[in-house]
């Protein structure tokens, strides 16, 4: 059985503006209107649900509130580099300067739906309690409604 929280319903969506360098149109600094989702499967706990998930739709609220409004940099890009301050990116050759409290620094290689679904579910693996009936759970991250990227794993 399996439980799922639409992120535009159950607003835990963000604003936030990135780039995805060398694409011929998203390579230009751009924003998007982003939600979290979630899917859980498992079998039926003894409290007749499979988990109270209160507790995962805070937790993506969260990680949504530090990505709200910010600039999407991928620490893991070579074209990233923080000084006093500052993130200078320079992807493709263009020399972007950023103030650091403006900036979510992830740790992704690309700002990416398909990174960002990848980093959340890292977080929810490292932070959310999971009851032992729960055997999978998947992250997905909307760029825009009707579009996102869906990662999973196994617990
Ligand atoms: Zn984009």
């Amino acid at each position: 059985m399996r439980l799922e929280i639409d992120g535009w319903s159950s607003k835990i969506t963000f604003s936030a503006t990135h780039i995805i360098p060398g694409h011929f149109k998203c390579g230009r600094l751009h924003g998007h209107d982003y939600a979290i989702n979630a899917s859980i499967e498992g079998s039926i706990g003894p409290e007749g649900v499979i988990m109270d998930f209160i507790s995962v739709k805070e937790f993506l609220r969260k990680v949504a509130a530090e990505l709200d409004h910010k600039v999407l940099i991928p620490l893991r890009d070579e074209a990233v580099k923080e000084e006093g301050g500052s993130v200078r990116y320079t992807p493709s050759g263009k020399i972007y300067m950023f103030p650091s409290e403006d900036c979510a620094l992830l740790d992704v290689g690309v700002a990416s739906a398909e990174e960002l679904a990848r980093f959340v579910l890292q977080r929810v693996r490292e932070k959310v309690h999971f009851p032992d009936n729960v055997k999978r759970v998947e992250i997905g991250v909307d760029e825009g409604e009707g579009q996102g990227a869906w990662i999973g794993c196994d617990l």
